[in-house]
């Protein structure tokens, strides 16, 4: 059977692959899987496809005999939010995070407020090819109603996860750019509940992106870096398109990638915490286990992919996740990427040590990343990295994802790409020399594998 959902739901071009049919088709499919018996929450980012996809969508649910909750624009976690708060017991949100402007999808959200998990995506899978829906009589179709409060008890909750009497007296001076997308409904508004002195850009919902493209990269970000030196922000913050992701710019105008943010966050819960487990992908920096393991905590490391991270921190009772991209997941609120609360989280940090995010950064270990590729037919994907093992079996070796070699304060990641006839190839040490050498010799040692097959 082919598969619908990718790791991000569905995505597509709109018009093109994204359609009302297929949108339509989802809908029937979802409601079919629920029974017919539900009440789907379902959200959108700012997209300028948002309203037609929505209303095929709600369509087809209604159709099947579910009933509609329509919760309007929100960031994803707030439609997280809105489903584990019992507005509904099933969400769908309309997103397509940060692709260009031109593409939209479908991501499903489990009663918990959880995404959806592989089993159950595939049961909606199968309902979808078969097109073995429900179609309900004329007097028993689903019913339909508009919710505007999911962005209001989505702030409310985040303020009750932080320390709002530090955060006010600190009046931190913070830019926030919610690039065209879904945080416009949310982080001016919760940001202002702080008691911060906001300053907002890109901060009007529009689905075109005109402030710079929704994927919140270094080059994009470039105007809103001159801007946070000009104006001397203390902060900067911004979120991806549907706002499940912050980047942080410190107070000099420096871009922090995902890995230091994500390390500082988890080292501050752990300390605050006196210990505890934080759980994320095998690709993430030792920074985060070094700094992690200096308070007493433990790192349990999972497959690539925000969902996996979020159920292993169920199973495990963590008391932080994330992966390097920015996505953190906050145990105490909800199990999902949550751009509101990693900005709500970071400014507490701020106000309760007093000290600047660059001094903060400063004080995590130091790594260096190198990220390459080895190309490998399909075919041989599997039986190269069993060899790759065996040619490492005097080595520590993890297989969560891929195959991953520990070294003496180093690691080398190869996993195979699921779309495309390559390897991944990550490498890291403390510094670019060690982590280049190290990606080169496993490139080409992966290479003469691939050729001996
Ligand atoms: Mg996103």
């Amino acid at each position: 059977m082919p598969r619908l959902f990718g790791t991000n739901g569905i995505r597509g071009v709109v018009n093109e692959d994204m359609n009302i049919e297929l949108a339509s088709n989802i809908g029937k499919a979802v409601g079919t899987f629920l029974g017919g018996k539900a009440k789907v929450v379902v959200g959108t980012d700012t997209r300028t496809s948002n309203t037609m996809l929505k209303s095929a969508l709600t369509a087809g649910i209604l159709s099947t005999g579910a009933d509609v909750v329509d919760v309007g624009i929100c960031p994803s976690p707030a439609v997280q939010y809105a489903v584990k708060s019992g507005f509904g017991n099933f969400g769908v949100i309309i997103t397509a995070s940060h692709n260009p402007p031109e593409f939209n999808g479908i991501k499903c959200i489990d009663t918990d407020g959880t995404e959806l998990g592989r089993n159950k995506e595939e049961a909606i899978e199968k309902i979808y090819f078969e097109k073995n829906f429900i179609a309900r009589a004329w007097n028993e179709t689903g019913n339909f109603a508009e919710n505007n409060l999911a962005n209001h008890t989505y702030i409310n909750g985040i303020v009750k996860c932080v320390d709002v009497d530090a955060i006010r007296k600190a009046k931190i001076k913070v830019l926030l750019d919610c690039s065209n997308g879904a945080a416009c409904y949310t982080s001016p508004y919760l940001l202002e509940k702080l008691g911060c002195k906001v300053i907002s850009v890109n901060a009007h919902p529009q689905g075109t992106f005109p402030g710079h493209p929704s994927e919140p990269t270094p080059e994009n970000l470039k105007d809103t870096i001159n801007l946070a030196k000009a104006i001397d922000a203390r902060l900067t913050i911004v979120h991806d398109g549907d706002a499940d992701r912050t980047i942080f710019i410190d107070q000099k105008g420096n871009y922090l990638f995902g890995d230091k943010s994500l390390a500082l966050m988890a080292r501050e819960v752990v300390k605050a915490k006196k210990g505890g487990l934080v759980v994320t992908p095998v690709a993430t920096s030792l920074c985060l286990e070094d700094a992690v393991k200096a308070h007493g905590g433990k790192v349990l490391y999972t497959k690539v992919g925000a969902p996996i991270v979020a159920r292993a921190m169920i199973e495990h009772n963590a008391v932080f996740g994330g992966e390097e991209n920015g996505g953190m997941i906050f145990p105490e609120f909800q199990y999902c990427r949550d751009g509101g609360m990693a900005a709500a989280k970071m400014i507490e940090i701020l106000a309760k040590t007093g000290m600047a995010l660059s001094e903060l950064i400063d004080s995590l270990p130091k790594y260096a990343q190198i990220k390459t590729k080895v190309e490998c037919p399909d075919a041989k994907k599997e039986i190269a990295l069993k060899k790759l093992v065996e040619h490492y079996r005097d080595k520590k070796v993890d297989t969560t994802d891929g195959v991953k070699i520990m070294f003496e304060r180093a690691w080398v990641l190869v996993r195979p790409s699921g779309t495309e006839p390559i390897y991944r190839v990550y490498s890291e040490a403390e510094d670019m020399d060690k982590a280049k050498k190290l990606a080169d010799e496993n490139k080409k040692l992966i290479e003469e594998i691939i050729k001996s097959i």
